[in-house]
């Protein structure tokens, strides 16, 4: 071998050795980023860890708030209002009503046919129209008027053709999904807006006077029966199919429950007298806070940087405005802290730009390669070319928020069975077994995108209510998902009031 070959020879070692170096240094670096993703994941795990025992937890002091706020106004986070409402949908109910649904960013028109039979809707014509935005921040005149502009456009389409109605006025019931405090079943004044409405001159102002003085303006022969939240309406729609039905969950962009509570243990009205013994309370679940809650520092910032800090707790760790939210945190900090997700991406850090029907797709990708996955980081995030393992981590990332979300809204439900009796422990803690307690069959009616449309948070959410129940307990608990509750529901009810009124 010549000098020149030996140079050669050399030089490819060194180089070789370099390389080799390199390999192993990237190696080392790598393992070194994986530990430290680890890390996040099992910190974020731990942090929403959800056993049996915590949501037994979780259940205790949802009932204790409960109580709470049924005994004093103010007395606890749960607002526990109540809606006037002693009488629920028997299937006695007959003729044509309608109804109007005011909640978020579409407000529906409703009529219904009802036959007189349980579960006998004869026809049912719903129409849907988003609300101009300006009309969400401009005065209650305009937004009345529109919404009453729309009502008799619609009657009128509906009534064309048909019989000529009879004489009566027509019966409407309002759907108004905001917080209102109720002096009757037909009047309340706005406490507060909420999702994205501001029309500063209606805070404190009767809904229905408003709605019936637009009613007037526009020549519409209608009435206003009465005033519900969507929790109630939908807790009547389940109650029409279902003699059974005792509560009501809303699981879509907010959370939200009601149930049917004794009138003698609302103490805060003291003799509160109902024909029926019983007043359907709107607990407002949203705002429930407890220490057992498991909290994370995303919950933290996610609440400190919102415009309500330190109200809705239990709603930004369950319901579908946030969950997306979690998720996003949790990859931005994962991106700050190791490279497994390449540059940081700008969008990481733009609030709510991964929507919770995203995180639902990323986790219900069943593709080998997670190609939706990919898909969704990429466009969505800014974040592409990441390995498998990446991806999978994501899906992760999306089962621990959606499991915990899933699993508290579980807890909550089973506070409400608790409360009226009707968890298998006959109202008291410990004593009898479980078993020895004859268990009535009890349905839960509910609504809401997140639980109807994303099916791995309703397997987590089925899987902690036999948990905490019991399977025993638990096979007698139906959770009977209504369609447009929230509207049909306060139609129902205008019917149902119509008809005691007239049964005098
Ligand atoms: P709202 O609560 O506004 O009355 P819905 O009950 O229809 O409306 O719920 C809509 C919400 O449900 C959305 O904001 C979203 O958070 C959630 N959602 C809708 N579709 C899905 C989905 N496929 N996966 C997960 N969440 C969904
Ligand atoms: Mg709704």
């Amino acid at each position: 071998m010549g000098k020149v070959a030996v140079g050669v020879a050399v030089g490819v070692a060194v180089v070789a050795c370099a390389v080799a170096g390199m390999v192993v240094g990237r190696r080392v670096g790598s393992r070194r980023k994986w530990k430290r993703v680890v890390r996040v994941l099992k910190e974020l795990e731990e942090a929403c860890e959800t056993p049996v025992g915590r949501l037994r937890q979780v259940v205790d002091a949802m009932v204790v708030e409960m109580h709470a706020g049924l005994a004093s106004e103010g007395g606890s986070k749960l607002k526990m209002l109540l809606t006037f409402v002693d009488h629920l949908p028997t299937g006695s109910e007959i003729g044509t009503y309608y109804a109007l649904d005011l909640g978020g960013t579409n407000f529906r028109v409703l009529r219904i046919q009802l036959g007189g039979r349980r579960s006998s809707i004869l026809s049912q014509d719903v129409e849907r129209r988003p609300i101009p935005q300006h009309l969400m921040t401009s005065t209650s005149e305009d937004l009345f008027d529109f919404i009453a502009s729309t009502l008799k456009q619609f009657v009128e389409k509906e009534e064309s053709g048909s019989e000529p109605s009879p004489v009566r006025t027509r019966e409407l019931g309002f759907t108004f999904s905001f917080p209102v405090k109720q002096s009757s079943l037909r009047s309340g004044i706005l406490m507060k807006w909420t999702k994205g409405f501001a029309i500063e001159d209606m805070v404190g102002k009767e809904v229905v006077e408003l709605l019936e003085a637009a009613l007037v303006r526009s020549g519409l022969d209608m009435r206003a029966a009465l005033l519900v939240n969507d929790t109630v309406g939908t807790l009547a729609l389940g109650r029409y199919h279902d003699a059974d039905t005792v509560a009501a969950v809303i699981i879509g962009t907010g959370t939200n429950a009601c149930y049917l509570e004794r009138a003698d243990a609302i103490i805060k009205c003291q003799g509160l007298l109902t024909s029926s013994g019983y007043m359907v309370v709107n607990m407002e679940w949203g705002n429930f806070w407890s220490s057992h809650l498991p909290r994370t520092s995303y919950d933290i910032d996610l609440d400190s940087e919102s415009p309500n800090p330190n109200h809705q707790g239990f709603e930004k760790m369950i319901s579908g405005m946030y969950l997306g939210d979690i998720v996003r945190r949790v990859i931005l900090r994962i991106s700050l802290e190791s490279d497994i997700f390449g540059p940081v991406s700008s969008r990481l850090s733009i609030p709510f730009i991964l929507q919770t029907p995203l995180v639902a797709a990323m986790h219900e990708d069943d593709s080998p390669e997670l190609k939706e996955v990919a898909k969704i980081l990429k466009e969505t995030l800014g974040i592409s070319e990441v390995s498998l393992k990446v991806r999978k981590l994501a899906v992760r990332i999306c089962d621990v928020v959606t499991r915990r979300a899933a699993r508290l809204a579980a807890a909550g439900i089973v506070g409400i069975l608790k409360k009226i009796g009707r968890d298998g422990s006959g109202g008291i803690t410990g004593g009898r077994s479980k078993s020895d307690v004859k268990m009535r069959r009890t349905v839960v009616a509910i609504e809401g995108g997140l639980y109807t449309s994303y099916a791995i948070f309703r397997q987590h959410l089925h899987g902690a209510l036999s948990e905490i129940l019991g399977e025993d307990v638990a096979q007698h608990v139906v959770l009977q998902v209504t369609e447009d509750g929230s509207g049909i529901g306060g139609a129902l009810l205008a019917a149902s009031y119509s008809s005691i009124l007239q049964r005098g």
